[in-house]
């Protein structure tokens, strides 16, 4: 989707600090960190939130999993852990409407989340 910046940024048309990437996904830092790491990692492929994925999708879904495992290991928190979180909807916190799963992580997170 032209109009879509994560689709921008899977193409290269918008810069981003890319972390991992392969046939299927990309990862790349989030513009305002919440954390020492926060990165985003997509499905190249354009799907609006994780309500819009279809059965067709479910491995590529998993990949993204994938890619937080990537992510972590490249920021060296993989002991430390890490926290994956995907927003479904506006009501939800979701603002960019393609599919996205953020890899936290680097300080300790409390939880439940505020
Ligand atoms: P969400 O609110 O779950 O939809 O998350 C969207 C995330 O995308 C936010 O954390 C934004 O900071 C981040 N974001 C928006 N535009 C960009 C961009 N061009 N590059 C990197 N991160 C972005």
């Amino acid at each position: 989707m032209s109009d879509c910046i994560f689709c921008r940024i899977a193409a290269g048309e918008i810069p981003a600090e890319v972390v991992y990437q392969d046939d299927d996904v990309i990862a790349f830092r989030d513009l305002n960190p919440q954390a020492p790491t926060h990165v985003l990692v997509i499905p190249r492929k354009h799907i609006e939130t994780l309500h819009h994925a279809e059965q067709d999708d479910a491995t590529l879904m998993g990949k993204l999993f994938l890619g937080a495992q990537q992510v972590a290991e490249v920021d060296g928190i993989a002991e430390s852990g890490y926290r994956t979180v995907m927003n479904c909807g506006a009501g939800a916190g979701q603002s960019v409407f393609h599919v996205h799963l953020h890899v936290l992580g680097g300080r300790s997170l409390g939880w439940p989340p505020g």
